[in-house]
C-alpha cells in the first residue's frame, strides 16, 4: 500500500508477540492491517492542513464534533487573518469567534499560549521543520507546548507531517484493547507508542484510518456488530460482546477516514 508522504524512521520496531486472551491467540497489527485493508480498500495519505493550522484545528475539535470544530476553525479564519492577530486578539473576543465549538473559554487562551510559545521558540509560526526531525525528536518537541498531547502530537505529525505518528482516539483505543493489540491495563496515552511500534512506519496513517473506521462502523461503543466483524475469528472480546441472532449490516455511509 502506497501512502504518500509518510516519512521512514530508522527506530527499531519492537513487534508485538500474540499471547493467549480468553483463550484465543489475537492477530499481530500486521494481520489487523491486511484484513481492514482487505474489507476498505486503500488509503492514501492527503495532508489537509500545514502543521500549525493542524495545531489549532486539534485544540478546536477536542470534546466536540467535525462539524462544530469546522465551523469554529472558520469563523477564527475569517475574523484573523494571521496568527499573529490570533494571538494578539483580546482573548474573550476570541472565545466568541470560536464559540461554536465549545469550551470557548478554554480554547481561546489555550491557542493563544500555544501559538505564542512556537512563536517565542521558532521565531514564526511554521512548524514544518519538525518533518525533518527524528519522530522522538519530533513527538518531544510538540508535546512541551502548553496543553499538547500525544494524541494531538499524533494528528499534527502524521496528518499535517507525513510522519509515521499514531493518533490515538477514542474509538483506536477500544478496538484496541477489545483486539488485544494493547494490554488491559494500558491507558490511551500509552496507547499510541505501544501500537505505533507495532506496526511498519509507512502503515501508520492506514492503520489509524482502518482502525477509527471499523470502530464507527463495526467495533461500536455499544453493542458491535461481532457477527459482521472481519476479525471476529480472533478477537478475544467477541465472545462477550457478540448478540446472538443480530443482523444488523454497517452502515456503508461511514468512509473510511482519518478522525
Ligand atoms: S469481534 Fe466484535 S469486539 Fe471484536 S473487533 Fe469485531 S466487532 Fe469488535
Amino acid at each position: 500500500m502506497a501512502i504518500s508522504g509518510a516519512k521512514r524512521s530508522p527506530r527499531k520496531r519492537k513487534v508485538l508477540q500474540p499471547r493467549r486472551v480468553r483463550g484465543i491467540v489475537p492477530y499481530t497489527s500486521e494481520s489487523v492491517f491486511d484484513m481492514l485493508a482487505d474489507a476498505m480498500g486503500e488509503v492514501e495519505h492527503r495532508p489537509r492542513l500545514d502543521g500549525t493550522s493542524e495545531l489549532v484545528w486539534t485544540i478546536l475539535s477536542q470534546h466536540t464534533s467535525d462539524l462544530n470544530a469546522g465551523r469554529a476553525y472558520e469563523a477564527l479564519a475569517a475574523r484573523f487573518p494571521s496568527w499573529q492577530q490570533v494571538v494578539d486578539a483580546p482573548t474573550d473576543l476570541l472565545a466568541a469567534t470560536i464559540r461554536h465549538g465549545g469550551l470557548a473559554q478554554q480554547k481561546a487562551p489555550r491557542i493563544q499560549a500555544v501559538l505564542a510559545s512556537v512563536k517565542g521558540r521558532t521565531g514564526s509560526y511554521d512548524i514544518s521543520f519538525l518533518a525533518e526531525m527524528p519522530l522522538a525528536e519530533a513527538k518531544a518537541w510538540l508535546q512541551s507546548l502548553p496543553g499538547v498531547g500525544p494524541k494531538t502530537t499524533g494528528v499534527v505529525l502524521s496528518f499535517a507531517l507525513g510522519m509515521p505518528a499514531m493518533a490515538v482516539d477514542t474509538h483506536i483505543f477500544r478496538v484496541s484493547h477489545r483486539l488485544a493489540l494493547i494490554g488491559p491495563k494500558i491507558t490511551a496515552d500509552e496507547a499510541h507508542d505501544i501500537l505505533e511500534r507495532s506496526i511498519a512506519p509507512t502503515r501508520v496513517f492506514a492503520f489509524h484510518v482502518y482502525l477509527i473506521t471499523h470502530g464507527r462502523r463495526v467495533c461500536k461503543a455499544i453493542r458491535p456488530l461481532c457477527h459482521a466483524c472481519v476479525l471476529s475469528k480472533r478477537c478475544p472480546s467477541r465472545e462477550s460482546l457478540a448478540i446472538p441472532g443480530d443482523d444488523r449490516q454497517p452502515n456503508p455511509g461511514f468512509a473510511a477516514k482519518p478522525l
